[in-house]
């Protein structure tokens, strides 16, 4: 007679343990997808970025808030942005906004960006402007950075993804205030070799330059044409 009592007192520690584990996983939940997200919310609520309206023609696919990819610190000012180059030749942007979605279940690195642009001039935003990515090394703190997708090794970007770049850039710099001579490459802040092509190729990365500072604003030359 004293194993089926056994049993039962079995299935009754079962029962609870159970219990345990499903208010645990409700609980998990709850702070996965309401708690923590509206932490992050009010802790960059009052960021300039926070201001800032995201325009159509950017497709906005947040990655998880995560401690590898997206820490969800608030960005508390930005002067800067970052351009970068993807290093993975023919990896589109959505293949790199996945890999840093998926650096939250893999854990290998602490890498992301806020975008990437894409080898047909797609845009994709990773990261809210009112937040911190993992890029640019101790810029990470007051500067927006901008993955870029490329077709070969060499690193030059395609006529669609440059187009793209600057449009996105001219937008932040207006956004944000900032000059043209705070839009710099990764290589300016930590001497790293990206953006490969605009590094070994000054005179490309300047052109790229006067090509976002002309889509920022009406250009010195079109003013004093003006008698
Ligand atoms: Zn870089």
């Amino acid at each position: 007679m004293d194993a089926p009592k056994r049993r039962r007192r079995l299935k009754g520690w079962a029962r609870a343990a159970l219990g345990v584990l499903a208010g645990a996983a409700a609980l998990a939940v709850l702070w996965l997808l309401v708690l923590r997200p509206l932490s992050v919310r009010l802790a960059t609520a009052g960021t300039p970025g926070a201001q800032v309206e995201i325009p159509d023609w950017i497709d906005q696919d947040l990655l998880p808030i995560n401690s590898h990819s997206r820490p969800g610190r608030p960005l508390r000012q930005v002067n800067g942005v970052v351009i970068h180059y993807v290093g993975n030749p023919s990896s589109t942007a959505q293949n790199n906004r996945d890999y840093f979605a998926n650096l939250s279940l893999t854990r290998s690195t602490y890498a992301s960006s806020h975008f990437v642009v894409g080898l047909e001039g797609e845009i994709i935003q990773c990261v809210p402007l009112s937040e911190i990515s993992f890029c640019s090394n101790d810029r990470n703190d007051d500067t927006i950075a901008i993955e870029v997708c490329h077709p070969d090794e060499t690193g030059e970007f395609l006529p669609e993804t440059r187009d793209s770049l600057v449009r996105l850039t001219a937008f932040l710099c207006e956004s944000f205030g900032l000059e043209e001579d705070q839009i710099i490459r990764h290589y300016d802040v930590s001497g790293k070799i990206c953006p490969r092509y605009y590094v070994e190729h000054p005179e490309a990365w300047d052109a790229l330059k006067e090509q976002i500072a002309a889509a920022m604003a009406p250009s010195p030359s079109a003013e004093t044409a003006v008698p």
